[in-house]
């Protein structure tokens, strides 16, 4: 199995070595990842100046960075750098929780996307609470998840999985399960933090995430709330299918 290792938060980071560690049983791994961290970089491309391919490992496993953002990383990857496309591309372990409208900024969530968009199937990981203070329990968490999916490959007639993942910042042993979950729901964000920079002018820093509005039972906040593992299903499709009939009674004269 070949696997493609990327994340938002840098190729230094220590999440990104977490993940590569914990994949590497499976396969030929290759990483690629950022330079710097890119976090709430969401799905970007860089399209306005020019971009480069450095390695710094190339052991048992090869280690490139790029001065992008994590949808560029993928993407080269898949459209040139790599020999031939790889069987499951992976992305993380995110340093903090990618949960409901997280999905959207994430650009941990963006580069296991891109992977999907190109019809690769994708797993996210991300550790539930900031500061990697148990990797040893994620690695576990994400070794048997990729583990499972090796040995028993997910399919849908829809086509393949893009999976989110929040695991929860705990020792294996404090893990109560893997759950299914569907996305919940975060208040707005909290307003924006005015400041002055040391020449007097003013700066804006956007303020932190809206604390979780729908986080019950079924959702991902909910299930780690219960110290589980949360597993979502995610699309790339925006489509309000809800909307469309009172759309089209609507544009109907
Ligand atoms: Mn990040």
């Amino acid at each position: 199995m070949r696997i493609l290792v990327s994340n938002d938060d840098g190729y230094l980071a220590p999440g990104f070595g977490a993940l590569i560690e914990a994949v590497k049983p499976f396969g030929e791994v290759t990483a690629v990842a950022p330079e710097q961290n890119c976090s709430g970089a969401s799905n970007s491309l860089t399209l306005t100046r020019p971009l480069f391919v450095r390695q710094v490992h190339s052991g048992d496993h090869a280690v490139y960075f790029i001065n992008g953002t994590p949808t560029d990383c993928v993407h080269i990857a898949l459209t040139g750098l790599l020999d031939q496309m790889p069987d499951l591309v992976v992305s993380g372990l995110n340093d903090g929780q990618n949960m409901g409208d997280d999905t959207i900024y994430s650009g941990t969530v963006a580069a296991a996307m891109e992977g999907y968009i190109f019809g690769v199937p994708s797993i996210a990981f991300s550790h539930a609470e900031k500061g990697h203070a148990h990797l040893d329990g994620a690695v576990a968490v994400m070794r048997e998840i990729v583990g499972r999916y090796v040995a028993q490959p997910l399919a849908h007639r829809s086509g393949p999985f893009l999976l989110n993942v929040n695991i929860p910042n705990a020792p294996r042993d404090r893990i109560a399960g893997v759950v299914a979950t569907r996305l919940g729901r975060r208040h707005p964000a909290e307003p924006v933090i005015q400041s002055q920079n040391p020449r007097g002018e003013t700066i804006w820093w956007v303020g932190a995430a809206g604390s979780a509005k729908d986080a019950g039972e079924g959702t991902d906040f909910g299930a780690v709330a219960q110290s589980c593992v949360s597993v979502t299903p995610l699309r790339a499709d925006l489509t309000h299918h809800d909307q469309l009939d009172v759309l089209n009674a609507w544009l109907t004269p």
